[in-house]
């Protein structure tokens, strides 16, 4: 019998047996395949909601935390696994020059450091920038981003340090109760018995809620990403305009996304939206027109109606937890809404207010 266990081995799942492990649980982690092969490898790893200021204050709050603690989580996940996750500050450059008021008056209580920028500014940020998008801007130079599989990896080796049980290759086909109160979970192999259920479960939590009749709104919202192979510095800035964005790494790939897209759970990438996001790029940076397109890849992101993750112990389901729904924020979120979670499954005053995630209230 485990103190904890957790379904679903991404970002969330992972993030959330790290934090238990470490206050002395004994934890396990269940995944249906390998550990962050899903929306948690696909993303971006923008360590910002994009128009952060078109969000409910309940996401700008989680994000707001998470971004003043991933520095030291970066640091303590290197020093757990020997894995550098590459937490870079390079800042993002947005170009929506119609709502500069909307972001000033957002930033003065959630990011200090958000500027409006002229158009000779938005050129020194970022000189690789179309000429043609020389406007008004809003510069973040804050704003970081990590790499998603370096990240995953550096969590799996936190995991093995925190002694958590990985099963990988493994599907949860049902949540066990005895009296309403929680006692583990059923694999096709066997029972995994535990004190505490928590279902992290990205966008396929609403299926394994509903086997136990709790109906929440999250579903599978598809999003497609292409890679560039260029040099190291060529691009210096994340940059978003009309809802696409380039992220350079730190070797010289620059990622381009993100299509949006309801398609159930086939995670298919296709050559329309293959020549729509490279046409994208090179209307952000037309020089990466010289240069190759290494990869295309789709993943499934957990969205919920406002992005607004859920997070709560289910009523009168004792011992089962929800932490999932966090849509196209799940990196920048994790580390806030796993605090939240955990300390309400470890019964510790809680940093946030807990009703705008709770669907019970
Ligand atoms: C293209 C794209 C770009 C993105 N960019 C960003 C960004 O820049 N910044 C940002 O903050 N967020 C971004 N996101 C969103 C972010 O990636 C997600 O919100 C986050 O990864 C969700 O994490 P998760 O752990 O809930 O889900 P997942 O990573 O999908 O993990 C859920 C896991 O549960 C497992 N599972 C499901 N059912 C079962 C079962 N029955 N038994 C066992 N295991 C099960 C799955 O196999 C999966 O591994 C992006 C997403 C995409 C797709």
């Amino acid at each position: 019998m485990q103190d904890c266990l957790i379904i679903g081995g991404g970002l969330i799942g992972m993030l959330t047996a790290r934090e238990l492990a470490k206050s002395g649980l004994s934890v396990s982690l269940i995944e249906k395949g390998q550990l962050g092969q899903e929306s948690s490898w696909a993303g971006g790893g923008i360590i910002s909601p994009l128009y952060p200021w078109r969000y409910p204050d309940a996401v700008s709050q989680l994000a707001k935390w998470s971004q003043q603690h991933y520095p030291q989580l970066a640091e303590d996940l290197k020093h757990e696994s020997g894995v550098d996750p590459e937490l870079t500050q390079n800042g993002l450059l947005i170009l929506a020059a119609n709502e500069t008021e909307q972001a000033q008056s957002w930033a003065s209580e959630f990011d200090s450091n958000l500027r409006v920028v002229s158009a000779e500014e938005v050129e020194t940020i970022e000189c690789r920038l179309n000429p043609e998008l020389h406007t008004q801007g809003i510069w973040m130079p804050g704003i970081h981003q990590i790499r998603n599989p370096r990240l995953i990896q550096a969590l799996r080796g936190s995991l093995q340090y925190y002694g958590v049980q990985i099963i990988e290759n493994t599907e949860v086909d049902d949540i066990l109760f005895e009296k309403n109160r929680v006692q583990g979970v059923r694999t096709q192999e066997k029972i995994y018995y535990a004190n505490q259920v928590v279902v992290a479960s990205g966008a396929w939590t609403a299926q394994i809620l509903q086997k136990q009749g709790i109906t929440i709104e999250i579903q599978p919202v598809l999003g497609q990403m292409l890679l560039f192979r260029t040099e190291p510095g060529l691009v210096s800035r994340i940059v978003l305009s009309e809802d696409r964005y380039v992220i350079p790494r730190r070797d010289g790939r620059v990622l381009v996304g993100s299509t949006l897209e309801h398609v159930g759970f086939a995670k298919t990438t296709t050559e329309e939206a293959k020549a729509e996001l490279h046409a994208e790029a090179l209307r952000l940076i037309p020089a990466l027109a010289d240069y190759p397109i290494e990869h295309h890849w789709a993943g499934l992101r957990p969205g919920s109606p406002q992005g607004i993750p859920y997070i709560y112990e289910v009523e009168e389901k004792s011992g089962l937890f929800v932490n999932s729904g966090h849509f196209r924020n799940g990196v920048v979120l994790g580390p806030a809404s796993v605090n939240l979670l955990t300390s309400m499954m470890l019964e510790q005053t809680p940093n946030f207010d807990l009703n705008p995630y709770n669907i019970c209230v």
